[in-house]
């Protein structure tokens, strides 16, 4: 075992260390901080939680105290991108408590809040800036800031960068960068297609990995209970009102969603937030704080959170719907377990997500527990308001408010009130889900079975295309009305809509 002693940082950054109180690098920190200091390139695979950003951090910073330099005007020494804002935050923090024995400059911008402040900030050159790209192009394009004298570029969360749509953002910030510079890329998981993509951004690097790409946190203890959608709501407060809980991250598939589930919540006397992309950078920041302060319990977020975000004491992650992409889980249930404590991760699967549970379990070879359902449960579902009765067959499009268990439709709580279980399928027939002796349900005959049956005839560019479409649908919201199938090159994607 080395200490960071043994690692021959700069002093400043070793007392910095040692008042943060960590004394010995973790595995990545470990493999990457030599040859990073030697100014090698790097492309790392670390797990959520691993101290992957002290692992750039720290010799970037010995850099910056060995090789002082007078700041040039719209000028930076050190580029960090970050597919989030919230985590271009963190990042920049981590930066300042490393640094903060170094007197350098260190800033963070991101789009949601004035450009104005952060031109002004730039004007002086800063040694270090964390930003995320749409904000760094705005302002690369108001020409107030010039990545020619970056010596360090850090692509963090590589391979969500590229899937969110940064790719032509990356690709010209790039061509704006120097060609003679150190470039890092990390991410927790690494498709081979997004590796290759890395590739062109790397010169000869040292490949570090401490655990194989999507490898499950190790310390996560993962459980799953199969649920109807519209009964998933009950089963969280009861959740909630029964573990023991320190601080709770909820995931939902969409905005809305997410909302309903605050909603839900609040009506069952527990109070949450909700972080998203639909709030203001604001809410989101007040969220995100009023939940690392301990003065929310609960928070429910779609994917914008999976990533990055560093809470400590996150003890349990509930997936209230999976995610379609099978990585997002691992990023999901990473936010908890982080820096060698324990977590659980539950998940509740609706029947029509049990293909999603399979593709998990396929990624991360570890097989969740099942739970039944808890106490209490069965009453308390009884106690919802009742399904409004399925009106006549429709015989020509089955898809609204019957088969798939998240149709039909909701009051404010996130309540269904029709189309639950069962219902009209496409072509006419009656579906109906029944309880299984584990405490499970029979798997969905639905619209959604037959979506994903095309998805799985895909090739897999269109599988990819149809999973990201899919997982802007709203799960608890009413399906919509598609017309009939088409043939043609949208096949695949008639498919999926219309079983929605
Ligand atoms: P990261 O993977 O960079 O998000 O880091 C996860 C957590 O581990 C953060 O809370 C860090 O502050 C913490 N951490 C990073 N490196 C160390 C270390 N060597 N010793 C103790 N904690 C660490």
């Amino acid at each position: 075992m080395s200490f960071f002693h043994d690692l021959g940082l700069a002093q400043p950054i070793l007392k910095a260390l040692e008042a943060a109180g960590y004394d010995t690098p973790t595995p990545i920190q470990q493999q990457s901080i030599p040859p990073l200091l030697q100014g090698r390139d790097l492309c790392g695979i670390a797990q959520t939680g691993t101290g992957k950003t002290a692992a750039f951090a720290l010799p970037s910073l010995h850099h910056f105290a060995t090789k002082p330099k007078a700041r040039q005007q719209y000028s930076c020494r050190m580029l960090v991108l970050s597919p989030t804002r919230e985590l271009a935050a963190q990042i920049a923090e981590s930066f300042r408590t490393y640094g903060k024995f170094l007197g350098l400059k260190i800033d963070c911008v991101f789009g949601g809040v004035p450009i104005f402040s952060q031109k002004k900030r730039l004007a002086g050159g800063v040694d270090i800036l964390v930003a995320t790209p749409g904000r760094l192009i705005d302002l690369i394009e108001q020409r107030a800031i010039t990545l020619k004298d970056v010596e360090i570029f850090v692509l963090d969360e590589a391979d969500q960068m590229m899937d969110l749509g940064f790719i032509h953002a990356l690709k010209r910030i790039d061509q704006l960068l120097p060609k003679q510079r150190q470039t890092l890329f990390f991410s927790a998981t690494m498709p081979k297609a997004i590796a290759e993509l890395g590739n062109r951004f790397l010169n000869n690097p040292v490949r570090v990995s401490v655990a194989p790409a999507a490898t499950t946190a190790e310390r996560v203890e993962q459980f799953v209970t199969f649920v109807e959608q519209r009964e998933k709501q009950t089963l969280l407060t009861l959740k909630l009102k029964s573990e023991d809980i320190d601080r709770a991250l909820v995931f939902t598939r969409t905005k809305h969603g997410a909302d309903r589930v605050v909603r839900g919540l609040a009506g069952a006397g527990i109070q949450a937030a909700a972080i998203h992309g639909n709030k203001s950078q604001g809410q989101r920041t007040a969220a995100l704080q009023a939940f690392r302060d301990g003065k929310i319990k609960i928070l429910v977020a779609t994917d914008i959170a999976a990533r990055g975000i560093d809470v400590p004491g996150v003890s349990h992650v509930f997936n209230f719907e999976l995610p379609n992409v099978p990585e997002q889980y691992v990023h999901r249930i990473g936010r908890t377990a982080r820096a060698g404590r324990e977590g659980v991760a539950m998940s509740f699967v609706a029947g029509d997500e049990r293909g999603y549970m399979k593709d998990i379990e396929r990624l991360t070879g570890v097989r969740a527990m099942t739970l039944g359902l808890p106490e209490g449960f069965r009453a308390a579902v009884a106690a919802l308001p009742p399904p409004i009765a399925d009106k006549k067959p429709q015989q020509s499009r089955g898809g609204r408010g019957g088969g798939h268990p998240g149709g039909g439709r909701s009051n404010y709580a996130g309540k269904k009130l029709g189309g639950n279980n069962g219902g009209i399928g496409r072509n006419g027939e009656t579906r109906q889900r029944t309880p299984t002796p584990q405490g499970g349900w029979s798997p969905a005959v639905g619209p959604r079975d037959d979506a994903q049956a095309a998805r799985e005839r895909m090739p897999t560019a269109d599988r990819a295309f149809a999973a990201r479409k899919e997982s802007r649908r709203d799960p608890g919201a009413p399906p919509r009305n598609y017309g009939p199938k088409k043939s043609g090159p949208g096949k695949y994607r008639n498919a999926v809509k219309r079983a929605g």
